[in-house]
C-alpha cells in the first residue's frame, strides 16, 4: 500500500468483481463503449445508477454519424425499424422570415437525416445488442461512489447497490457518468467553465394532423421556442435568460401559456395540457471542458469530459464519437497488454479534444450572435450569415455536416472477436 491508496478501505462486499474495463455510466457514451469493447472480446462491466433507462427527456436526437456507426456495426436497418421520426432539414423562423439552416440530404452517409427517438429506446437497443456478447456485463441500480487507487493508479471503482457495497477492480476505468460526474471529481479533475446565456424549459404538447410537419426554432424579439416534431407530440424547448426560471415560474401558468401562444399561435388550442409551471422541466445549460481527460488507469469521455450546450443538439453525438474513438484506440492494447499504457489514453484525448473544443466554440458563437440577441429583446432580423442560407441553398450543407457528422467523424475500427 502507498499513501493515498484506497484499495483496502472496508467498502467491499461479498460480491467484489474484477474486469479488464469498468465503465461508470450507462448513457450514450458508456453504453456504446461497453458494446464496442465487448464486441472486441474485452471483459467489460458498465455501471448505471438507475434501475432502467426511462428518464425525463434529455435529448432524443440520433445524428447521421451515430446512424453511420450503427451501419458499421450492421445494426442500422434493425434500429430504424424502431418507432422514430426523421428530419432531413432544420429551420429557424426569425421574426417573419423562415431560414432553412441545415440540409442533411447530401451527406455521404447511409442515413441522410436526424432520427428522433426517445433516448431510452436508443439505450435499450444498445444494451440488447451488447448483451449478445459474453464478455459484457451491465449492472443496473449500481452507483459508483468512489475510485480505487493503487500505487497512484486508478484500479477500479467502489459502488453501492441495494444489497450493499461492491468493489470492482479494473485494468482501465472510464468516467462516462455525465455532466455532474462523480468520477471526474474523485479523480481531482476540475472543468474549465465556458458560460452560457440561457437555460431551457422543456415540455411536451400534443401534435395535430394539420400542424407544421417540420422541426424548427421560432425566434421573436425577447423569446425563443424550439419545436421538435415527435409524431404524436411536440417536444418544446422554451429558451430563457440564464437564471430566470424561478422568476418566470413565479408569474404562473397563464403567463407561460401566453408566451408560448405568442410564439406558436397554432398551439393555443392545447395549452391547457400544460397544467402547471412544474410541467416545464429546467435544463440548466452548461458548457465546460476538462483540461486533462485522463490519469493512469482512468479516462473520461462524453459529457463527463465536456458538457455541451443544446445548440445543434450534438451532445449525444459527441458522446458516441468519443466512445468509438476510445474503442478504436484502446481495444488492441486492452486485448494484448496487462495494462494499457497511459500514452494510449492521451491519444484518445488528443483525437477528441479538438472536435469538442471546436464544437463548443461554434456553440458559443451562436449563443452570443443569435441567442443573446434574441433574449435581449432587440428588434430581430436574421443576421447576415443566416440570410445567406436563404439565398444560397448550397450553404445549408455546411451546418448539415457540422451538426450531422461533427468536426471529426469517427468510424468503427475496433476489432470484432
Ligand atoms: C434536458 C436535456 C436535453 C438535451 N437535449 C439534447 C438533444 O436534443 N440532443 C443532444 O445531442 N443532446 C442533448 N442533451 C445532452 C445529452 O443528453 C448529453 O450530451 C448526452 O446524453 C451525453 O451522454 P453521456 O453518456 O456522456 O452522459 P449522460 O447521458 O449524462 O449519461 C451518464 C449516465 O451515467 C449515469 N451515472 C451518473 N452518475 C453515476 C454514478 N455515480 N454511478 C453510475 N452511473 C452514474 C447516469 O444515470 C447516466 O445514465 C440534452 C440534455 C438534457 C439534460
Amino acid at each position: 500500500m502507498e499513501p493515498g491508496d484506497t484499495a483496502s478501505q472496508p467498502q467491499g462486499g461479498a460480491h467484489d468483481l474484477s474486469c479488464r474495463a469498468c465503465v461508470v455510466g450507462g448513457g450514450p457514451a458508456g453504453m456504446m463503449l461497453g458494446l464496442l469493447l465487448a464486441r472486441a472480446g474485452i471483459d467489460v462491466i458498465v455501471l448505471e445508477k438507475h434501475a432502467d433507462f426511462l428518464r425525463d427527456f434529455r435529448g432524443d436526437t440520433i445524428h447521421p454519424s451515430t446512424l453511420e456507426a450503427l451501419h458499421d456495426l450492421g445494426f442500422l436497418d434493425e434500429f430504424l425499424r424502431l418507432p422514430h421520426q426523421e428530419a432531413q432539414e432544420l429551420a429557424a423562423v426569425i421574426g417573419d422570415t423562415r431560414v432553412p439552416i441545415a440540409d442533411f440530404s447530401h451527406l455521404p452517409t447511409h442515413a441522410k437525416f436526424i432520427a428522433f427517438m426517445p433516448q431510452w429506446d436508443f439505450l435499450n437497443f444498445l444494451a440488447r445488442k451488447a448483451a449478445a456478447y459474453p464478455t459484457f456485463r451491465l449492472l443496473m441500480s449500481t452507483e459508483a461512489d468512489g475510485l480505487i487507487t493503487e500505487g497512484g493508479r486508478i484500479a477500479g471503482v467502489r459502488a453501492k447497490t441495494k444489497d450493499g457495497g461492491l468493489m470492482i477492480r479494473a485494468d482501465l476505468t472510464f468516467g462516462a457518468d455525465g455532466r455532474h460526474s462523480l468520477v471526474r471529481a474523485e479523480a481531482g479533475f476540475a472543468p474549465i467553465e465556458i458560460g452560457a446565456p440561457m437555460d431551457v424549459l422543456w415540455f411536451k404538447l400534443s401534435r395535430r394532423a394539420d400542424d407544421p410537419n417540420e422541426t424548427f426554432g421560432r425566434l421573436e424579439s425577447g423569446q425563443m421556442l424550439v419545436l421538435i416534431n415527435r409524431g404524436e407530440h411536440w417536444q418544446c424547448g422554451y429558451v430563457i435568460a440564464k437564471g430566470s426560471a424561478d422568476a418566470l415560474k413565479a408569474e404562473g401558468i397563464e403567463a407561460l401559456r401566453a408566451r408560448i401562444k405568442a410564439l406558436a399561435p397554432f398551439m393555443s388550442d392545447r395549452l391547457a395540457e400544460l397544467a402547471s409551471v412544474d410541467d416545464a422541466r429546467l435544463l440548466s445549460v452548461a458548457i465546460d471542458r476538462l483540461p486533462l481527460w485522463h490519469r493512469p488507469g482512468l479516462l473520461c469521455i462524453g459529457d463527463c469530459a465536456h458538457a455541451m450546450s443544446p445548440v445543434g443538439g450534438v451532445g449525444i453525438n459527441l458522446a458516441i464519437q468519443d466512445a468509438i474513438a476510445a474503442a478504436n484506440l484502446l481495444s488492441v492494447p486492452l486485448l494484448s497488454q496487462p495494462r494499457p499504457p497511459d500514452d494510449c489514453l492521451a491519444r484518445v484525448q488528443a483525437r477528441r479534444e479538438f472536435p469538442a473544443k471546436a464544437t463548443q466554440k461554434m456553440q458559443a458563437f451562436i449563443q452570443s450572435r443569435v441567442i443573446s440577441q434574441v433574449l435581449s429583446g432587440k428588434k430581430l432580423t436574421p443576421p447576415l450569415f443566416l440570410r445567406l442560407f436563404i439565398i444560397w441553398p448550397l450553404l445549408r450543407r455546411l451546418p448539415a455536416r457540422l451538426i450531422g457528422l461533427g468536426v471529426r467523424p469517427e468510424r468503427v475500427r475496433s476489432p470484432q472477436a
